[in-house]
């Protein structure tokens, strides 16, 4: 796991797997852990990362409802996780959607883990809206489209957005089941203002970026959205997995998502 100080209050942890990152914010003593790595090893070191930076975790926030994002209170037992109003209807209509999808994942790779995943509680913040943290607060902006649910979230004093599943690097736009083109579309145009304004883009999976490199990604991902299903995919990410993603996408399009 690879831990990067971008701000004085705002560390990112990115996992092996999926390169998932995990945002660390703070405020005058109250600290929020945005999404999870996955892997176990990279979950136990969690709280000794925040500890040796001086942090302590006072809460659980998650840019939406997919199992790799939600793992946090398997490093933080017991904190309270929060969500926007979208992802906990979700997460209510699927209870234990999370935690199986864990396991087959675990399943597959031979992964062992010392406590299966229990959400425990939610807490449902209103989207658009704030989030108080310490001195200051947190912007949360609706981000859906990739999924039914979900919040980009806006850190104004460190000018870095954690935009969930959008602006990857690694991994085109992916439409999965809920989602849709318009949708993902709107969160773009929506988060555009916050990525000219960035210092650095955190995107749910990859390295982060630099605004003017996430506004670079944003054009291609809006350009590749509007042509599917005759999209051409972006010259870096055209991989196996990727053309994978694409396929389901074209599908999905073709059947009106
Ligand atoms: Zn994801």
């Amino acid at each position: 796991m690879r831990v990067i100080g971008l701000h004085a209050d705002v560390l990112v942890a990115t996992s092996r797997i999926w390169q998932t990152t995990c945002t660390i914010v703070r405020s005058a003593g109250e600290c929020f852990v945005i999404d999870s790595p996955v892997l176990p090893d990279e979950l136990e070191l969690l709280p000794a990362v925040l500890e040796r930076a001086g942090f302590r975790c006072s809460g659980l926030l998650a840019t939406h409802a997919d199992w790799d994002h939600l793992l946090g209170r398997l490093a933080f037992a017991g904190a309270a996780l929060g969500v926007a109003e979208t992802t906990a209807a979700r997460l209510t209509a699927e209870p234990g959607a999370a935690a199986r999808e864990l396991r087959a994942f675990d399943d597959e790779h031979y992964v062992q883990r010392s406590a299966p995943l229990a959400l425990g509680q939610l807490q449902a913040l209103p989207v658009p809206g704030h989030c108080e943290i310490g001195e200051s607060e947190l912007e949360l902006h609706p981000a859906d489209g990739h999924t039914a649910d979900g919040m980009a979230i806006w850190i104004p004093w460190a000018r870095v957005l954690v935009c969930g599943d959008y602006l990857s690097p690694v991994e085109v736009p992916m439409i999965s089941a809920g989602g849709s083109r318009d949708g993902y579309l709107a969160t773009l145009r929506r988060v555009e203002p916050l990525v000219d304004a960035a210092a650095y883009v955190v995107p749910g999976h990859g390295e982060m970026l630099e605004g003017a490199r996430a506004a670079a990604i944003l054009r291609e991902d809006v350009n590749y959205l509007a042509k599917l299903p005759d999209a051409e995919l972006p010259i870096a990410r055209r991989g196996e997995r990727q053309r994978a993603i694409h396929a389901d996408n074209v599908q999905r399009v073709r059947a009106g998502s």
